[in-house]
C-alpha cells in the first residue's frame, strides 16, 4: 500500500482548526501530523488538499440503509449499496441498525454483516464496528417507525437468544428501559462491551434513573419517540427527555438533518448536553443519498412504501415522518450553519465522540498518529471532495 501525503490543508479537530498542516499514512495507520510540508518519500502519492478542511473519517453509529438499500435487506447487496452510498458523504464507519423484527430476519443481517466484514471488497467500504440493534424491546406506545408486530418484553429472556447469534457484532442495542426485565437485560450484557441506549420508551424519570445506575450509557435520537413530562394529580413527572437533559453519565444521539429537529432544539441540546454529549446520527433509511421518489421503509419483504420528498422521508398519513434520508456531510453543514456550532464542536461530535461512546477511540476519531488512516477532505460547505479509509482513497 502507498503512503498517501496530504498536504495544506485546515486540520478540523475537536480542539480547533489548525491551519497549513500536511499528514502521512502509512500501512492504513497515519503516521506523521504536522504543520507545514510532511516529509515526502518517494513513491508517497501526494495529495494537494488546496486550503480544503480535512478532518477524521465520520463515524455513523445510527444508520438504517441508503443508495435505495436497507440492512433489514440482509443481503450483501443492500450492505454494500448503503455502505458506499454513505461513505461517498464521509462515512468511513459505520453500526448498520436493525428494526424490530421476526429473530429469522435478524439472523439474515447478523449473517449478510458477518459476510460483507470477511469479503474483498469489505477495505474498499465504510467499517462495520457492529450492529446497532434498535428493538425489538420498546415501548409499543413509542414505536415510531418500528412495527409493533415483532415488538416484545425483556422479561421473556428472547434477548439471550439474540444477543448470542449476533455474537460480537453487537455493538448498541436500543431499549426501553422501563420494560420488566430491562435492567436485568443490560446488566447481563454491558460486561460484554454492549452500548445500552435508552429509546422508544415512555419512561418516567425513576426509570431513567435506574437505567443509568444499571449501566445505560446513551440515549436514542433525543425528542424522537421518548417520553416527556406528564402530570400526574397535578405533581410534574419528568420524562426520558429530562433525564436525558440532565444526567451528565448519558450522551445522546442527535438526527440533526435540519428537519427532525428545529434549529432552536438543537441549540437547546448543545446547551444542555454540551459538545461532548452529543453524537450526531443519521438514522436514515434507504433513501439516503437518492433522488426523491417512493422507497420501503425496512426491508423489501415486510416495509412499507414511504414517499421521500423535501430532504424528509414521509409516512403515507402525510402527518409523521418515515425517517431521515440525511449523510454525515448533511448532519455537520447544520450544526454549523443553522444551529451556530462551531465546525470543530460539529466534528468533534460526528467523529472523536462516536468513537468513545462505541470505545473506539483508541484507533478511531482523530487525526494522529498510530491511528486508523481514515479521514474526509471537504470544502467550506461540507461537500465531500475525497475519503480514505484505511490508508486507501476510496472516493
Ligand atoms: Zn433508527
Amino acid at each position: 500500500m502507498k503512503d498517501i501525503i496530504i498536504k495544506n490543508v485546515f486540520l478540523a479537530t475537536p480542539d480547533g482548526i489548525l491551519e497549513n498542516y500536511s499528514v502521512r499514512t502509512h500501512e492504513g495507520k497515519i503516521a506523521d501530523v504536522c504543520r507545514g510540508s510532511a516529509p515526502t518519500c518517494a513513491d508517497a502519492l501526494e495529495i494537494d488538499g488546496e486550503g480544503l478542511y480535512l478532518s477524521a473519517g465520520f463515524i455513523d453509529i445510527h444508520v438504517h440503509g441508503g443508495g435505495g438499500y436497507d440492512f433489514m435487506d440482509g443481503s450483501d447487496e443492500a450492505f454494500i449499496g448503503a455502505m458506499r452510498a454513505h461513505m461517498k458523504h464521509g462515512t468511513t464507519s459505520m453500526a448498520p441498525t436493525t428494526l424490530t423484527a421476526e429473530d429469522e430476519e435478524l439472523e439474515a443481517v447478523f449473517e449478510a454483516a458477518r459476510r460483507v466484514r470477511r469479503s474483498d471488497q469489505a477495505d474498499e467500504l465504510p467499517e462495520i464496528l457492529g450492529l446497532h440493534l434498535e428493538g425489538p424491546y420498546v415501548d409499543p406506545d413509542m414505536a415510531g417507525a418500528q412495527d409493533p408486530k415483532y415488538i416484545k418484553k425483556p422479561s421473556d429472556g428472547s434477548w439471550r437468544r439474540v444477543a448470542e447469534t449476533a455474537g460480537d457484532d453487537l455493538l448498541i442495542w436500543t431499549v426501553a428501559p422501563e420494560l420488566p426485565g430491562a435492567d436485568d437485560m443490560c446488566l447481563a450484557l454491558k460486561d460484554r462491551g454492549i452500548v445500552f441506549s435508552a429509546g422508544h420508551s415512555g419512561a418516567k424519570y425513576p426509570d431513567v434513573k435506574r437505567a443509568v445506575d444499571s449501566g445505560y450509557t446513551m440515549v436514542t435520537h433525543l425528542y424522537s419517540s421518548m417520553s416527556t413530562i406528564i402530570r400526574e394529580n397535578g405533581y410534574r413527572v419528568p420524562g426520558l427527555l429530562e433525564g436525558a437533559m440532565l444526567h451528565d453519565e448519558l450522551c445522546v444521539e442527535v438526527i440533526a438533518d435540519g428537519l427532525h429537529l428545529p434549529p432552536e432544539l438543537l441549540r437547546l441540546i448543545y446547551k444542555t448536553k454540551g459538545r461532548d454529549r452529543m453524537v450526531l446520527v443519521t438514522d436514515a433509511m434507504r433513501g439516503a443519498g437518492m433522488p426523491d421518489g417512493e422507497y420501503i421503509l425496512g426491508s423489501l419483504k415486510r416495509g412499507q412504501t414511504v414517499s421521500v420528498f423535501d430532504g424528509i422521508a414521509h409516512m403515507p398519513d402525510g402527518v409523521s415522518f418515515a425517517g431521515s434520508v440525511a449523510t454525515a456531510d448533511r448532519l455537520i453543514r447544520v450544526m454549523t450553519q443553522k444551529a451556530g456550532v462551531s465546525l470543530s464542536d460539529a466534528v468533534a461530535m460526528m467523529t472523536l465522540n462516536p468513537a468513545r461512546e462505541i470505545g473506539a477511540d483508541d484507533r478511531k476519531g482523530i487525526v494522529v498518529p498510530g491511528y486508523d488512516a481514515d479521514m474526509v477532505l471537504f470544502d467550506g460547505d461540507i461537500n465531500i471532495r475525497r475519503v480514505i479509509r484505511g490508508g486507501r482513497i476510496t472516493v
